[in-house]
């Protein structure tokens, strides 16, 4: 097992790693940015090394520093934790050359998995089921003419090195095809240096569905289920949850073993999960592969009781683990809102500042993964997530009164938050009875049904 390890990351999810360490007797050592030097992440973990200033291009995204304090503090891993430098391959290859293991899959598989368009290639070799699309990168206008007309409108236009929802463009009619293929190269250039771009079939009100996995070096590999992740804002989740409320055991069975199928052939261990688009008649899609720990994983643990984090760690160490799929059965049912500090009654403007007041939930069934504390100043300079509530209850009737009731205790002052809209989410006819997709929330919101 690791003595040491360095976390590459801030806020919650350097907290959630922290307390995994701590719980496998693994030392941790912190980076932080002068800006967060009174962050809780600085102050839990063991030691902690300051990297630089505030701006993440020199301090959260810059290898060269990470690795220089876990070369001076005796760090044997790194955990990258979601979003900086957890899915960069080259990252991955100078912790490797440096003898310090990256806390994730091999950067082969980082690499491959992280262009979307041969990602959806090695599944085609694999035999899951993927979006109809084009065969890889389209260069040309006049290709994605061609294909948009052989498929039937509408397609969709997406960057190969695509994240976060960037670089997507929906092409209704052949008359909006060209403006949007210029719009969808600029954008993904802008966001991710890489203009490329595949295309595919638009699935016409879409649920996202996806499937936990956890593989060790020896080539054992389990399914977690799934998670319904459909409320999302601007193609990023905002509501995720455990069972999903229309995957019957048979369809998880299905989806959970095309997905193992999958991530075995590209050779994939650790932590990592396979998103699917699922149509009205339950056909599911292979969409992408994330190779790293999700914001969402807390509603797998919750309804699985798998530490995910300490698996992944477990794992990285060579660990085989020691879950049989047979085991692994969903009990009861588990909701997370992303809480972010965003101003929903005025188009989810970031709200940085001092948090004046603050008083978390608790109680029966009742997570919060947060780094915020009463007087935290929010920096303006990274995610706006500020918390993240998780519930647990029998059945989902039972989750969606404690996730009500615990919205309600909530107390965050000083700046404005997304608990107010969450509240109001809940307790609309489509979440209470499950049947909603991808567009749910910006259905709900162009109504302008809003009061909060
Ligand atoms: P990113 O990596 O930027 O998050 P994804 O490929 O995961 O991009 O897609 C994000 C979201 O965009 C999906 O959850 C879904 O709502 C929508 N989407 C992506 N591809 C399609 C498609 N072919 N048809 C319909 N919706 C899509």
């Amino acid at each position: 097992m690791f003595k040491k390890v360095l976390i590459a990351n801030r806020g919650e999810i350097a907290i959630r790693i922290i307390r995994a360490c701590k719980e496998l007797g693994i030392k941790s050592v912190a980076v932080y940015s002068t800006q967060d030097e009174n962050a809780l992440h600085t102050v839990f973990a063991d030691e902690a090394v300051c990297i630089g200033p505030a701006s993440s291009a020199n301090s959260y995204l810059n290898p060269t520093r990470i690795i220089s304090a876990a070369e001076i503090t005796g760090a044997d891993a790194i955990h990258p934790g979601y979003g900086f430098l957890a899915e960069n391959s080259e990252f991955a290859d100078m912790c490797n050359s440096c003898e310090i293991t990256f806390i994730g899959p091999s950067s082969e598989v980082i690499r491959r998995m992280g262009d979307k368009a041969e990602a959806k290639k090695a599944m085609v070799e694999a035999g899951v089921p993927v979006v109809p699309g084009s065969d890889g990168i389209i260069s040309k206008e006049e290709e994605a003419h061609s294909l948009a007309q052989q498929m039937g409108y509408p397609v969709i236009l997406k960057a190969v090195a695509g994240g976060g929802g960037k670089g997507m463009r929906i092409v209704r009619d052949p008359k909006s095809l060209e403006n949007s293929f210029m719009m969808a190269r600029a954008e993904a250039e802008a966001a991710f240096g890489n203009a490329d771009l595949y295309l595919e079939k638009y699935i016409e009100s879409p649920r996202h569905i996806e499937i936990q996995l956890l593989g060790d070096q020896k080539g054992n590999m389990v399914y977690l289920g799934e998670r319904e992740c459909s409320i999302q804002r601007r193609h990023q989740k905002l509501i995720e949850e455990s069972p999903s409320p229309i995957i019957t055991d048979k369809i998880r069975k299905a989806m959970g073993e095309a997905a193992v199928k999958g991530a075995l052939h590209v050779g994939y261990f650790s932590t990592g999960t396979i998103e699917f688009l699922v149509d009205s008649k339950q056909n599911y899609y292979f969409m992408e592969m994330n190779t790293r720990i999700q914001v969402e994983h807390p509603v797998t643990e919750m309804v699985y009781q798998v530490d995910l984090i300490k698996e992944q760690i477990k794992v990285a160490a060579g660990m085989t683990i020691d879950i049989k799929q047979s085991q692994l059965k969903p009990v009861g049912h588990s909701i997370e809102c992303r809480i972010n500090a965003e101003d929903p009654a005025n188009n989810f403007i970031p709200s940085p500042g001092e948090v004046t007041s603050f008083y978390q939930p608790g109680g029966p069934g009742t997570r919060v993964d947060t780094h915020i504390y009463a007087s935290y100043k929010i920096p303006p300079y990274y995610d706006s997530l500020i918390a993240k509530l998780i519930v647990w209850g029998r059945e989902r009737q039972e989750a969606i009164s404690r996730l009500n009731r615990a919205l309600d205790e909530f107390v965050v002052e000083g700046i404005k938050t997304t608990i107010p809209f969450h509240k109001f989410v809940i307790a609309t006819p489509e979440f209470l009875s499950g049947d909603f997709d991808t567009h749910f929330i910006e259905k709900i919101y162009r109504k302008d049904l809003i009061e909060i």
